[in-house]
């Protein structure tokens, strides 16, 4: 649809065109340490979070780099509406809004750490904004509803899960929770890790909460989009990244390393780190000769990756309420945020994040999915969020389209999903399985492969991204 059409068509002189606020040039650089004698060339595959990261400290160690990218501009799933210029119609918040990445986890994450050194206004969602609860068609704090025995079970089983020891099941059959609850514990403990609470396991989730060292701080940056923070972080490797460009063949058989791109053009390099989205490589955008080792194959297959989804409505009227930040249970939409929340006068934006099979359920309704949105808003709401949509203002002072945006991850083939998660039988060992270096030449990084307990967010892509520098730079000065 046009929308989607203008999200991707962004050209690469657009993005080169970002106004970067100046606080976001003072940025403190890292210590790089002792500079890596090493003749040769690292390609890095993908300029999200992770192949910038890795991009960035390689070559602070005096290692050349070569970074691929897909797409056309920066950041991957950090992705800011305000930077889609070519977009038709325009929002009217007066607040960065976000297609992918919206909330930052941790004051002393790897991502807290590098928004840490902007000094930039900060929203906290704990103590700035409140949450709402649907149940029976009701959206209420959890005051309001004080006393319901079903919000108060999925919340005490969505805090019991960093210490859970029960059986190796799904969110679901582990919570054993009343059909009442469902929804609600669909959107706090499905929805949020990567999928529905019948895909997520619990004892995925409970070793990766476990073994997570940064803060619980949960926040929104007030003023600047995330993928402004990120291009602006990276920037002395942007001269560095080659966009447009999709490695489709990665040959390691023999002594140097070839790439092939999808116009067949081919670069010779002496090692890869690779960090495509794990469902792009789960259904062959890259082939690997010789191909990658059975149990890798069976790591990256026991991990999930699902369709994701984010919509961007826009209101006339805040009929949602004050101080709402995220509004949790829908069934269309298990995830809406009220994103202006503390940030604008005219917080009048929501997004809505759908990951799992009813991301793909709206994906296939076309636009047919605001409809769907727009109808359990309704009937929450009694008809507001229909009476109070935006509509595009014609020429002639007639409402025209109504005023929306849509971020279809799944649909696109550089990403092919949201986020990856633990299903049941599955644990952060076949994260770090999946990591494995393939004779010192083929490296692998990416939220996926974080073994610190991030999978599925920008601390695990940076994370993983330290680690893999790591393993570069151990390969150079053992070989
Ligand atoms: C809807 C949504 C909401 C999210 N919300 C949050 C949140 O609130 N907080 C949070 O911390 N995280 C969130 N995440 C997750 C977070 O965005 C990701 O974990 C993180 O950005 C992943 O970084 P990455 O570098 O591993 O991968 P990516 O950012 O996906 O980067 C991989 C890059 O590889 C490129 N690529 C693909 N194929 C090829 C190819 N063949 N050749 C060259 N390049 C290729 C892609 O274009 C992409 O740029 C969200 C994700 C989604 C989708």
């Amino acid at each position: 649809m046009k929308r989607r059409k203008a999200i991707k068509n962004i050209g690469v002189g657009l993005t080169a065109g970002w106004l970067l606020p100046s606080v976001l040039a003072a940025c403190k650089k890292d210590d790089p340490g002792p500079e890596v004698p090493f003749n040769g060339t690292v390609a890095i595959i993908g300029a999200g979070a992770a192949g910038l990261y890795t991009a960035d400290i390689l070559s602070s160690k005096g290692i050349n780099v070569l970074v691929f990218e897909a797409g056309n501009q920066l950041g991957g799933r950090v992705r800011s509406l305000r930077n889609q210029r070519e977009l038709t119609i325009q929002t009217s918040a007066d607040f960065p809004v976000e297609l992918g990445t919206e909330i930052v986890y941790g004051t002393n994450s790897a991502w807290g750490n590098i928004i840490k050194n902007y000094t930039l206004t900060r929203i906290d969602l704990n103590s700035q904004t409140t949450e709402q609860f649907i149940l029976e068609n009701q959206a209420k704090s959890a005051a309001d509803w004080a006393g319901d025995t079903d919000l108060q079970a999925v919340r005490n089983f969505i805090n019991g899960l960093p210490t859970y020891g029960g059986a190796d099941v799904s969110m679901q059959q582990a919570a054993g929770l009343s059909t009442r609850a469902q929804a609600l514990l669909n959107s706090l403990a499905g929805n949020r890790f990567g999928s529905s609470s019948d895909r997520v396991g619990a004892k995925g989730v409970a070793e990766a909460l476990a073994l997570t060292e940064h803060d619980n701080v949960a926040y929104m940056i007030k003023t600047n989009p995330l993928q402004d923070i990120i291009t602006s972080r990276f920037s002395g490797v942007v001269g560095k990244i080659q966009l447009n460009t999709a490695i489709k063949s990665i040959n390691y058989a023999g002594e140097k390393i070839v790439l092939t791109d999808q116009n067949s053009n081919q670069t010779e390099v002496e090692k890869v780190v690779v960090t495509v989205p794990l469902a792009v490589l789960k259904t062959g955008g890259v082939t690997f000769t010789p191909g990658l080792p059975a149990a890798k194959v069976s790591a990256m297959n026991k991990i999930g990756m699902d369709h994701a989804l984010r919509l961007i409505i826009d209101f006339k009227k805040n009929f949602w309420g004050e101080g709402t930040g995220y509004l949790w249970g829908g069934t269309q939409g298990p995830a809406y945020f009220n994103t202006g929340v503390a940030r604008s006068e005219f917080y009048r934006t929501l997004t809505v994040t759908v990951h799992g099979p009813k991301a793909k359920q709206l994906s296939d309704m076309g636009d047919g999915m605001l409809d769907a949105v727009l109808a359990e808003l309704d009937s929450i709401y009694n008809g507001q969020a229909t009476l109070f949509i935006r509509k595009v203002l014609n020429a002639d002072a007639t409402e025209g389209e109504r005023v929306w945006f849509k971020a279809d991850w799944g649909k696109d083939e550089f990403f092919k999903g949201g986020i990856s998660f633990l299903p049941p039988g599955s644990s952060v060992q076949d994260r770090i399985n999946f990591s494995t270096p393939i004779n010192n030449k083929v490296f692998f990084a990416g939220e996926a492969t974080d073994h610190k307990g991030d999978g599925g967010t920008v601390n695990g892509a940076l994370n993983s991204a330290e680690r893999v520098a790591e393993e570069v730079v151990q390969s150079i000065i053992n070989a």
